[in-house]
């Protein structure tokens, strides 16, 4: 069976937050410092993202646009290793196909960019371009797939999925400072944070995380950073945010494990997972959520063991 079929196969592009999960990894894995997103109409009119990474050299520029023509996997050991965020090279080519995609971008080696236009995938006018990084602008998403336009809930939900998705990477990387403007309205603004407990103070504010011990355990080149506490009103929203490797993703055995622990009525936890690459695989859902551990049994004996030390330790 070749890579390519190896790779779960699937729609990438369900909505608009889909998209600027993407986008956001994409200028993570180029090395950014500063991520920016501008957002029209809920994402339908327009989805922008900023960077200042090392942005695409001319000669590949197009072929960022085909699928897995990119792609980073070279051979079967590189799929159980990969340490970028993106791996099939197929978000662009997927998201250009549904949309009217600009991109400006110059690689750092370079004295000149790039700038091309693409309608549906199809590539209109490209010249060159003098810039610092990548800036992608996508415009009237969905505009040849009506079906799935209409099928998109409320411009409410979607703008709520759109700032989430922003929400958990700007958690997951610290180091990198993000903006979101929505309709022209600046929504968040975080500049870089030297720990992960410093930005998790700048997006969720004292008052929800003085509500919250910080614990950390290791062993093995396993870690886990573990933000937990008692949901203290009902006005807060519920916070239970898992990421593994840095990534964000929805794993319910690791939920259950928690209320296990650490027997709380209504826990609120960021929990941080950090394992070795080749011990977890993210090829199991075409939008990377879900995960699959060679080693499961260790990190339900890691949180459990944290929470038997629950007097212990302190916030940092
Ligand atoms: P993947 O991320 O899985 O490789 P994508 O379709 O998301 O596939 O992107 C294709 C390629 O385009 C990437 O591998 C990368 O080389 C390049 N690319 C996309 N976005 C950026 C960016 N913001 N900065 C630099 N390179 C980028
Ligand atoms: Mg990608």
């Amino acid at each position: 069976e070749s890579i390519v079929g190896k790779i779960a196969a699937g729609e990438v592009v369900e909505r608009p937050a889909s998209v600027v999960k993407e986008l956001i990894e994409n200028s993570i894995d180029a090395g950014a410092n500063s991520i920016s997103v501008y957002i029209k109409n809920f994402g339908i009119a327009e989805i922008k993202v900023i960077d200042d990474g090392e942005g695409i050299a001319s000669e590949d520029v197009l072929l960022a646009f085909q699928r897995h023509a990119t792609s980073k996997i070279k051979d079967d050991r590189d799929l159980i290793r990969i340490s970028s965020l993106g791996f099939r090279g197929e978000a662009l080519y997927s998201i250009a196909r549904v949309s009217k995609i600009k991109i400006i971008t110059q690689h750092i080696t370079e004295n000149t960019g790039t700038e091309a236009y693409f309608v549906a995938g199809t590539l209109k006018w490209q010249k060159p371009a003098v810039t610092k990084g990548t800036t992608i602008q996508i415009t009237d998403l969905f505009f040849n797939t009506p079906v799935r336009r209409k099928f998109l809930k409320s411009s409410y939900t979607e703008k709520a999925h759109i700032i989430e998705t922003f929400q958990n990477y700007c958690v997951a990387y610290p180091e990198i400072s993000f903006s979101l403007f929505i309709d022209e309205e600046e929504i968040l603004n975080i500049p870089r944070a030297d720990t992960i407990y410093e930005r998790v103070l700048q997006i969720f504010g004292s008052e929800i995380v003085e509500t919250l011990k910080f614990k950390t355990i290791s062993k093995d080149y396993y870690k886990i950073e573990l933000f937990i506490g008692e949901k203290p009103k009902e006005k807060y929203k519920k916070l239970q945010l898992i990421f593994v490797n840095r990534r964000p993703v929805r794993e319910q055995s690791i939920v259950s494990t928690i209320y296990k622990a650490f027997k709380l009525n209504y826990p609120q936890f960021l929990i941080f997972i950090t394992v070795p690459p080749q011990d977890v695989d993210f090829n199991v859902h075409p939008a990377k959520k879900e995960v699959r551990f060679r080693n499961c049994q260790k990190i339900h004996q890691l949180i459990f063991k944290m929470a038997e030390f629950q007097y212990k330790s302190s916030m940092v």
